[in-house]
């Protein structure tokens, strides 16, 4: 078996990820014309997430963030999620 086998991997999070989910929610309700498929929300939350810095934690040991990094990390997460819907706008993958 493998290391990873072992691990309770779940436990591994990018604290990014749920930063990015809510930009993205934020994003598409202010912007109505964006398409809302599948493929250009996964590909936009790749985007987003690959030009943010990875902020992995173990989830039981996570410490919560003070609210003004809370706030200027979600900062960051809408400007990396506007970046990205031009991006998948521009090349969609959807058929
Ligand atoms: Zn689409």
């Amino acid at each position: 078996m493998a290391l990873i086998d072992y691990h309770d991997i779940d436990e591994l999070k990018n604290g990014n990820e749920e930063k990015v989910w809510m930009a993205i929610e934020h994003h598409l309700g202010e912007n109505s014309s964006l398409c809302r498929c599948r493929d250009c929300i996964l590909d936009a939350a790749a985007i987003a997430l690959n030009s943010l810095q990875p902020r992995y934690h173990v989830y039981s040991f996570h410490e919560k963030a003070g609210e003004e990094e809370d706030a200027a990390l979600l900062k960051e997460a809408r400007k990396a999620v506007e970046e990205a819907f031009k991006k998948v706008t521009k090349r969609p993958h959807h058929f």
